[in-house]
C-alpha cells in the first residue's frame, strides 16, 4: 500500500534525513586509510546518540535475512555492492567505499547512501562514482508530480547504461516513511511513462547501483547480507530520500 504524506509528516522526514546527513558527512571525512569499518559504525552510532535518533538498520530482520543486521552502518567495500557488514577491515589506499545509512526520529526515517574514494583512487574507480552520483540526480529530477515511477527508472538507467555499467538485476529503491521499506518498489531499470503516478505527498528513496565490468550479476556472501559482483569488478551505490511536492521534488536527506 502507498501511503502519502501530509506537510507535518514530511517536516519529521526532513529531520530524520539531516540527521542521516550529518552522519555520512561524519562518516566520510573520517575514512581515510588506516580506520577501521568497526571505527565508522562506532562514529555512526555516537551520532544517532547525540541527535536522539535510532538506526534503521539495527537489528532490521527482512524475510531473506538469516540473521538480523547487526550495525548501524552498511559499508561495502570495492566489489561489495551494498548491505557489507562493518568489520575490522581497514581501510586502504585506492578503496572504494559504499557508505549506506538510515535512521528514524518521531516515527519517521531517513535512508541515503554516497560513495567515496579513500585517498587516491584510480580514474576509473572515479568516473564509476560520479556516474552513479550522475544516475542518482537524473532519477530525483524524474520524481515530478504527475510523471509516473518509470519515470525515475528510465532516467536511473539511461545514465548507467550509457556509461556501460552492469546494474545489480532485481535491486532497487522503495517508499519510505513510518518503515524504511514501503511500497512502492522503485526499480532501477524501466520505461518512462509507466506505473504508479507520481503524487504530492509520495516519499522515495532512490538508489542507483553500479558494477564496473558491465555485468547485472551479483552473489549473497555467507554472511547472508553482504551482496557483491560475481567477477570481481568493483561497484557504486548512491541514495537519497526524496518528497514528491507541488513544486517538484525535495531532497529529504540533505544537511
Ligand atoms: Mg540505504
Ligand atoms: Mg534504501
Amino acid at each position: 500500500m502507498v501511503v502519502l504524506k501530509g506537510a507535518a509528516e514530511l517536516e519529521t522526514m526532513r529531520e530524520a534525513g539531516r540527521i542521516v546527513a550529518l552522519t555520512l558527512r561524519a562518516v566520510s571525512e573520517r575514512a581515510t586509510a588506516g580506520v577501521t569499518l568497526l571505527e565508522l559504525d562506532e562514529l555512526a552510532r555516537g551520532m544517532l546518540a547525540e541527535h536522539g535518533a535510532k538506526s534503521s538498520f539495527l537489528d532490521y530482520l527482512p524475510s531473506f535475512a538469516p540473521v538480523p543486521y547487526p550495525a548501524v552502518l552498511c559499508l561495502s567495500v570495492n566489489d561489495q555492492i551494498v548491505h557489507g557488514i562493518p568489520g575490522r577491515r581497514p581501510l586502504r589506499d585506492g578503496d572504494l567505499l559504499s557508505i549506506d545509512f538510515g535512521a528514524h526520529i518521531g516515527g519517521y526515517h531517513g535512508d541515503s547512501a554516497i560513495t567515496i574514494g579513500i585517498g587516491t583512487i584510480d580514474d576509473d574507480a572515479r568516473r564509476l562514482a560520479d556516474t552513479c552520483a550522475e544516475a542518482l540526480a537524473a532519477g530525483i529530477a524524474a520524481a515530478r508530480p504527475g510523471g509516473r515511477l518509470g519515470d525515475i527508472s528510465a532516467a536511473v538507467e539511461a545514465v548507467c547504461r550509457a556509461a556501460g555499467y552492469g546494474m545489480p538485476t532485481g535491486y532497487g529503491g522503495h517508499g519510505i516513511g513510518t518503515a524504511m521499506h514501503e511500497d512502492p518498489h522503485v526499480p532501477n531499470v524501466g520505461r518512462a511513462g509507466r506505473g504508479l503516478t507520481l503524487r504530492p505527498g509520495l516519499a522515495l528513496a532512490i538508489e542507483p547501483m553500479v558494477i564496473e565490468s558491465g555485468s547485472d550479476r551479483h552473489r549473497l556472501l555467507s554472511d547472508g547480507w553482504t551482496v557483491s559482483t560475481v567477477d570481481g569488478s568493483r561497484a557504486a551505490h548512491t541514495e537519497h530520500s526524496v518528497a514528491i511536492t507541488e513544486d517538484g521534488p525535495v531532497i529529504l536527506t540533505s544537511v
